[in-house]
């Protein structure tokens, strides 16, 4: 069986983002601060690449404004 593992694209939810550039530095690639201050999901991000900083950065944001 070919089983493909979905890795799901996480979202900011900007109402709860306070800016405090968490996720962007433990998790660059993904993550970054846009000029309205919050952070945003870089749609070129490599999710497979990148799924154990996401995880990290949605643990670790003091919000809990990443959802996947
Ligand atoms: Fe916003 Fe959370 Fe990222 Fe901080 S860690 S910039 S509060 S999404």
């Amino acid at each position: 069986m070919n089983l493909k593992i979905i890795i799901m694209k996480p979202r900011v939810n900007k109402e709860k983002c306070i800016g405090c550039g968490y996720c962007a530095s433990v998790c660059p690639e993904v993550f970054e601060l846009g000029e309205d201050g919050k952070s945003h999901v870089k749609e070129e991000a490599d999710l497979e690449k990148n799924k154990n900083c996401i995880r990290e950065a949605k643990e670790g944001c003091p919000v809990g404004a990443i959802e996947e």
